[in-house]
């Protein structure tokens, strides 16, 4: 796949006069029309929603723009329950799928009337002992141990996991569950991350439809949903293709009607807890070369660091990079191009043919949308950047400003020193 820039270099010109770069802007077109896409694609289950994911994005104005779509908030945190409630999205909008959860959170997401995914079988006496009661519909998350196949390939490694309930304390659990008031279930798993194979969603709602049938007919309990959480991939190397959402829905149509339909449970909605998927190739990271450096390799320095996009540094991940206004210029050049913390792994892309990049460029680092300005962090100072959104008529909105001295150090601001800043 030729993977293109959604801002040409003109475009970045104009917005830099307002706003400095290094900044994370977001693609309002492209966020829509996947979310469009993606509601289509499950519309044939009656009672289907997707939860976005906060964690990889918890920006109110963009999670706005899917709510518009009939997109929940699946939150992990008492801190993100409290975006979604200040946002309006409350009760079975939200999803609350968090483990070693504190005693307060389970209140405050009970308060809320978020649907609360248990992690762990413990949780069940322990959320009735914080909360006063089990709720009438709830949700366990499942863990099958062993390791976890798509396509011949081994996706991911649930036996290593620290998540969910074994097979056992399943059925233990809603046994436990239905005695103490419970009357509507839901499954959850995540089973492998960032998957782009079409085969991934279909292949775990068999999993889980499976496992619903047997939960049924050993507990006799209702089973309302399923939840399929995230996982879905994005191709951030232009050699992978897209996950058509479709296809994937169409896939799990066709595992409901082999699987539930002829249990008698044609009533199950399929829940979705996405976040890259959503997200991910809808935003990019605007920084400006700002250096260039020659010894045993070539290093391009640039306005930005691993505080603004961590992938690349935690996990060796790769992101794409754009020269913008060298989009057809031949890749003959190979480049480190780094940030400048004082980490050596603090490099956006190391040995990438790129065209040859000149101070002042402007480069666009492609989908950092989920888990980019996200997992962002302070290390050496270094502030948070500015979110912009890039509207559908070509306007730029910002949509959070960029951090300052003076909420880096915020925190101190009850002792003396906190006078003596020259902000
Ligand atoms: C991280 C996470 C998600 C979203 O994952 P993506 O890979 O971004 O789709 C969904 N549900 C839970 C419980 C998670 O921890």
């Amino acid at each position: 796949m030729n993977k293109t820039a959604f801002v040409s270099k003109e475009q970045i010109e104009e917005i830099v006069k307002e706003f400095p770069t290094p900044f994370h802007i977001y693609d309002e077109k492209g966020i829509r029309a996947n979310a469009q896409a993606m509601k289509e694609a499950f519309a044939w289950n009656k009672g289907f929603k997707e939860y976005f994911a906060v964690k990889a994005n918890p920006n109110p104005h963009l999670i706005k723009i899917l709510n518009e779509y009939g997109c929940g908030c699946d939150c992990s945190s008492k801190t993100e329950l409290m975006l979604s409630k200040a946002m309006g999205i409350t009760g079975s909008d939200i999803m609350f799928s968090s483990n070693a959860t504190p005693a307060e959170e389970f209140e405050y997401a009970a308060k809320l009337g978020a649907t609360i995914n248990l992690d762990d079988f413990t949780h069940i006496e322990f959320l009735e002992k914080t909360i006063g009661y089990i709720p009438e519909t709830i949700s366990c998350r499942y863990n099958p141990g062993g390791v976890f196949e798509v396509c011949n390939g081994i996706m991911d490694n649930p036996g290593d996991a620290k998540y969910g309930f074994t097979p056992e304390q399943m059925v233990e659990g809603f046994k436990l569950l239905k005695a103490k008031g419970a009357k509507h279930f839901g499954i959850h798993a995540f089973l492998a991350s960032n998957v782009v194979q079409n085969e991934y969603y279909p292949m775990l709602a068999k999993v889980l439809f499976e496992l619903a049938v047997k939960l049924k007919e050993e507990t006799g309990v209702h089973i309302a949903f399923v939840n399929l959480s995230g996982g879905i991939g994005i191709p951030y190397r232009p050699d992978q293709e897209p996950c058509d959402i479709r296809a994937v829905g169409e896939g799990v149509r066709k595992v409901y009607e082999e699987v539930l339909v002829p249990a008698g449970m044609d009533d199950v909605a399929i829940f979705t807890e996405l976040g890259r998927f959503m997200m991910g190739p809808y935003g990019g990271l605007v920084t400006k070369a700002v250096h260039e450096k020659h010894i045993h390799k070539e290093y391009i320095g640039c306005d930005a660091c691993a505080v603004n996009l961590m992938r690349p540094a935690m996990y060796g991940a790769y992101h794409h990079i754009t020269v913008l206004g060298k989009e057809d210029a031949p890749c003959d050049h190979k480049y480190d191009i780094t940030g400048s913390l004082c980490e050596n792994n603090d490099k956006f892309a190391i040995d990438r043919m790129l065209p040859e990049i000149e101070k002042g460029d402007y480069l666009f680092i492609h989908d950092t949308g989920a888990h980019g300005y996200a997992m962002g962090y302070n290390y050496n100072g270094k502030l948070k950047s500015a979110e912009i959104l890039l509207r559908e008529d070509g306007s730029a909105k910002l949509i959070r400003r960029a951090e300052t001295p003076k909420d880096y150090y915020a925190t101190l601001d009850c002792f003396d020193i906190f006078e003596k800043f020259d902000f």
